[in-house]
């Protein structure tokens, strides 16, 4: 799952990154609200993390003119310690949780995951399709109850298509998701990484449909 986490203090932003790239997330940053206001237009994110002490507009700003996009992001913000005023104007304006500073890493994931759950409407931490389930707390795939082992990048690509299911992942939307910015990732190291999953999922009867032209969506193997 693709993060923006939107954070000015630097120490803060790489430690974000480095912890919850750790948790399994895909994490890109921005140092202010309009850098993050643009990111944030394309859609290519699952969630944001939004600090609401930055330069020049804050991030209170930043979620009142998203939501008055009609933008429906879950957004955790994050508020200076014990300030009531902040978490409660978070609220107010559109976030769907707040977290106060200093906190643990443990929390801000289990938060994380919770407001996941509830965007994709699902009563607990696991995906699931046919036969497969991706246990989202533990990191653990399986495939009609014998565990599955993949890559990292093979995990986020079928949780991004478990949570696309049952619509199709476009290819780009596929490679920001496996990459973040950071990282060169080309159309054909998605294809390889499309065809090896295939491979672990095959016997299990699932497959990955190429869609021509768009892209992939997991599907019930063919007879
Ligand atoms: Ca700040």
């Amino acid at each position: 799952m693709r993060i923006l986490v939107i954070e000015d203090d630097e120490l803060v932003a790489s430690g974000l990154k480095q912890g919850l790239s750790q948790a399994g997330f895909t994490v890109d940053l921005a140092g202010s609200a309009e850098a993050a206001a643009e990111s944030l237009r394309d859609g290519a994110f699952d969630l944001a993390v939004v600090d609401i002490g930055l330069p020049q507009s804050d991030g209170l700003t930043l979620i009142r003119h998203l939501r008055a996009r009609g933008n429906t992001l879950p957004v955790l913000v994050l508020t200076a310690r014990g300030s009531l005023e902040e978490m409660v104007s978070g609220l107010d304006v559109g976030a769907d949780d707040y977290l106060a500073k200093p906190f643990q890493l443990a929390e801000l994931c289990a938060r994380l995951r919770a407001l996941l759950r509830r965007s994709h409407a699902r009563g607990d931490n696991c995906l699931r399709h046919n036969g497969l389930t991706l246990d989202i707390n533990r990191q653990q795939a399986s495939l009609n109850g014998t565990s599955l082992d993949l890559t990292r990048r093979e995990w986020a690509l079928l949780e991004a298509l478990l949570l696309a299911s049952p619509n199709v992942l476009s290819k780009e939307r596929l490679m920001q998701t496996l990459a973040g910015w950071d990282k060169e990732l080309t159309g054909n190291a998605v294809e390889v990484y499309v065809s090896r999953l295939r491979g672990k999922l095959a016997a299990g009867g699932i497959d990955i449909r190429t869609v021509r032209g768009i892209g992939y969506r997991i599907d019930a193997a063919a007879g």
